[in-house]
């Protein structure tokens, strides 16, 4: 047997800081929900690059967007405008039904980019004092990797050595509206929360907790700030996941999966009131809303105005808890979510969520653990009822 797979791993190991800790599989070939390994093994992709694989491996309206843009323009700077941009900022301002929306490439990009339009807005809108702004967060908050960002991490191996930290936020618990009420004051600019926590574990707050932040912001007059960048844009069954909670917050903040798993691109949308706070000079990035990230994102939203993937995520959503939930009791402590989108706690007696996905990868499933014994399933929308099934049978067949 000569694998190529332990000759690739060392070799990746060898040349990089040690940042992650990935699962022991090197990925040549994907399609759909399905990767290939250097050893020509497949594996369904239960991970799907953190959400931004909403539309699967190489989506076919996706790869012919990119492969024609590639052959007329990938880059002009925002020094000039292209012809590209337009159109993808009307289509997500209309999906996100706000009226501008201001482009830029990661997820902590756009966090960092809704800070900074809080602040703005707090200073100059709300008569917030100089320098005074606050932002309120909830704890097991994950909101990306900057200094600024991890500043109000309470994860102490995203924050522990990083610091010093940047000042001017609020940590309360997530789910708890009577903290959060007591943690607003007068300097209180935003709100900034993720309709579920992914990276917590997959966490759904109570029932009309939304409904109350929400009334909390109008109350005091402070931006309520979603965090969809892995929540959004299908996951859930829905476009955005804040609307099961029939909520509409001031600000998304998007990413991942809005660049059809090709290019990073990312965006705030909010109306006018709010983005309008920054003028020219202010706030920019070079690659932000580049001609390449344009055609992919319009094409991505193209794909979620018919409301298809939000459809099959609510289906297939429904069979995968079902099919979850009949593992409570069997191994599975709890099973939380909405849509292809499920946080499992798997009895910690039994193993760590590394050795579950460590046995599940060894069945051709890949997933991702996240804190002690929980992993985390969030297929490619694109995935079908069979092979859904097959990956609930594989953890079953681990947990025995
Ligand atoms: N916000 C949320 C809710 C996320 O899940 C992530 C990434 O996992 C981010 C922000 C950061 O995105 P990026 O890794 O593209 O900077």
């Amino acid at each position: 047997l000569d694998l190529r797979t332990p000759a690739a791993l060392a070799d990746a190991e060898r040349w990089t800081a040690h940042n992650y800790h990935p699962l022991p599989v090197v990925i040549t070939d994907a399609e759909g929900a399905s990767v290939t390994d250097v050893d020509g093994h497949r594996y369904l992709d239960f991970l799907a690059g953190y959400s931004a694989l909403n539309f699967g491996h190489r989506h076919p309206d996706l790869i012919n967007a990119a492969h024609a843009q590639l052959d007329r323009l990938t880059l002009t700077s925002r020094a000039f405008v292209h012809d590209q941009f337009a159109d993808f900022c009307r289509g997500l301002a209309e999906l996100c039904g706000k009226d501008l929306v201001l482009p830029m490439n990661t997820g902590a990009e756009a966090v960092e980019t809704g800070i900074k339009v809080a602040r703005k807005w707090g200073y100059q809108v709300k008569g917030v004092p100089d320098g005074q702004a606050e932002i309120i967060v909830a704890d097991g908050n994950f909101h990306g990797r900057t200094t600024t960002i991890i500043s109000f991490s309470t994860d102490t191996d995203a924050r522990d050595d990083f610091g010093p930290y940047t000042p001017g936020f609020r940590i309360v618990p997530y789910g708890d509206l009577a903290a959060l009420a007591g943690a607003i004051t007068p300097n209180t600019v935003a709100v900034l929360l993720e309709p579920i926590q992914g990276e917590a574990g997959v966490l759904v707050p109570p029932a009309g907790y939304f409904a109350g932040v929400r009334k909390l912001c109008d109350d005091s007059n402070v931006l309520f700030i979603a965090d969809e960048i892995q929540s959004g844009l299908g996951r859930t069954g829905k476009t955005f996941a804040i609307e099961h909670e029939a909520v509409v917050p001031d600000m998304y903040l998007l990413g991942k999966a809005l660049g059809g798993g090709i290019v990073p691109v990312s965006a705030v949308a909010a109306n006018a009131d709010v983005l309008g706070v920054l003028k020219p000079g202010e706030h920019g990035s070079t690659f932000g809303g580049n001609p390449l990230a344009c055609a992919v994102g319009a094409a991505v939203v193209r794909l979620l105005e018919t409301g298809e993937f939000q459809e099959r995520s609510a289906r297939l959503g429904a069979r995968l808890h079902e099919g979850l939930n009949a593992l409570v009791g069997k191994g599975v402590l709890a099973v939380r979510g909405r849509g292809l989108w499920a946080g499992v706690d798997i009895d910690p007696a039994m193993m760590t969520g590394r050795q579950a996905v460590e046995r599940l990868a060894a069945r051709g499933v890949l997933a991702k653990d996240t804190h002690g014994s929980t992993i985390r399933l969030a297929p490619p929308l694109v995935v079908t009822e069979e092979e859904l099934d097959h990956a609930v049978a594989q953890l079953a067949a681990i947990l025995v």
